[in-house]
């Protein structure tokens, strides 16, 4: 039986976020191999995991000498050796002051929602602030404080308040520099939402399921400020943007930010599962066995995620993925399609917005049809945005400039055949996407 149809009869649907039938075997630098040894260009890297791209050497390496002599299976009740060289590293990349620690978890989910807890309990403040759209996990407490319509039927934490995000493609009462938002998260903070009673803001510095929308120059700034006013805690979820795919470290350096607390997943274990949270020692240490699973701070996937950041370090990948970005971003304008509604992004987090019309109307059907098609021409990316009709792009950090001008060409050819009717309904049927 073919790999898909396998899937098809054991794997749970739960964890099915599926756009086109692929099924792989294996794996190589910025390629996937489909079953029937067909390589495919992997403009999405696991939605931005699989940061060096796939079977790096340096992430092989660190994972066979992890497992060669094995330090352990937890952090836990012992301390080992990978997980406390990960955390020394994670506070030498990230900005900071005063006496700070590192939480080291599984997920984006379980580490928003740690940082979500622990500024509630350290703090005394129980409410949070986040922006609609904003995407911070599956897992219970980090959907509590979300925003996005994937998670429309999720009841939401009692204290969260969700305001706009700044989108200048799509502006809030017309305004494209958010100075409009910023007037009204004030008017919350002053009146029905009291400041001092929130323990946190949670923001992406590029809101990316939401549809990776780039906020105007300055809004996270002022916004920060605006926090610390009130003494409420920023926490960044670098999640899917940060560790050099923007062209900086961390994405929120674009912003002249300095977060309280920020959260890491996805690209920081390269493909495997590890997260982590850093910020001050009086919110990440103000008890013990407050927030912790058995598996955290494992030392296979603590050495993986220390050989990411010293590739990344030693390879200059943000530099590589601010040049790479840029020329893909170019090449994207220059398809020069009226169905290309707005092109944006930062280094290797790009977003293709799709439109009907010139009412800029969002074209899901068209973002569907063009990731599948894309697939049958041997590129994968998938869509998001509250629309779902934003093709998103974050390649592996070490995609090379001839493999991104591959990849522009078949995004164009892929919105063209979507456009002119020749991707089958019928196909699409099973793939709900979202
Ligand atoms: C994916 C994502 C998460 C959740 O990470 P998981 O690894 O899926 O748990 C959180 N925040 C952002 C911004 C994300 O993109």
């Amino acid at each position: 039986m073919a790999l898909y149809d396998r899937d098809r009869a054991v794997i749970s649907g739960l964890e099915k976020l599926r756009f086109f039938p692929v099924a792989l075997v294996g794996g190589e630098g910025a390629h996937l191999i489909e079953e029937g040894g067909r390589r495919l260009l992997d403009l999405s890297a696991g939605w931005g995991a699989a940061s060096l791209g796939y079977a790096h050497p340096a992430i092989r390496e660190a994972v066979a000498g992890a497992l060669s002599s094995q330090a352990g299976a937890t952090l836990l009740s012992t301390t080992n050796a990978p997980a406390v060289a990960l955390a020394e590293t994670l506070l030498e990349i990230t900005p900071g002051e005063g006496e700070r620690r590192v939480w080291l978890g599984h997920s984006g989910s379980d580490a928003n929602e740690t940082a979500m807890r622990a500024v509630r309990a350290a703090t005394g403040r129980e409410r949070i602030m986040a922006f609609h759209g904003a995407y911070h996990g599956g897992t219970q407490g980090s959907m509590e404080i979300s925003g996005h319509s994937a998670q429309e039927g999720v009841t939401k934490s009692a204290g969260l308040t969700l305001v706009p995000y700044p989108d200048p493609y799509r502006p809030y009462e017309g305004d494209a520099t958010g100075e409009a938002i910023l007037a009204h998260v004030r008017a919350l903070l002053e009146g029905e939402v009291p400041g001092r009673e929130v323990a946190a803001f949670f923001i992406e510095p590029i809101q990316a399921d939401g549809g990776l929308i780039v906020p105007p120059e300055g809004f996270l700034r002022k916004l920060a400020a605006l926090c610390a006013e009130f003494g409420i805690l920023t926490v960044c979820d670098e999640v899917k943007v940060g560790l050099a795919r923007t062209g900086m470290m961390h994405c929120f350096e674009h912003e002249g930010i300095a977060p309280d607390l920020v959260v890491f997943g996805k690209g920081l274990g390269g493909g495997l599962p590890v997260s982590a949270v850093v910020g001050p020692a009086r919110v990440l240490d103000f008890a013990q066995s407050f927030s912790m699973q058995t598996l955290h701070g494992n030392p296979v996937c603590a050495s993986a995620a220390k050989a990411v950041l010293d590739t990344m370090r030693r390879e200059a990948l943000a530099d590589h993925a601010r040049d790479v970005g840029a020329a893909m971003m170019e090449g994207l304008r220059a398809l020069d399609l009226d169905r290309i509604g707005d092109v944006r992004g930062r280094g290797l987090a790009i977003g293709v917005e799709l439109i009907e019309d010139a009412q800029k109307t969002p074209a899901a059907n068209l973002a569907r049809k063009t990731v599948y098609r894309a697939w049958e021409l041997g590129a994968v990316f998938y869509y998001v945005g509250m629309s779902s009709n934003v093709l998103e792009l974050t390649p592996p950090l070490t995609l090379s400039e001839a493999e991104a001008r591959e990849g522009v060409e078949i995004i164009g050819q892929a919105i063209r055949d979507a456009a002119e009717g020749r991707v089958d309904d019928a196909k699409l049927a099973e793939f709900a996407g979202w």
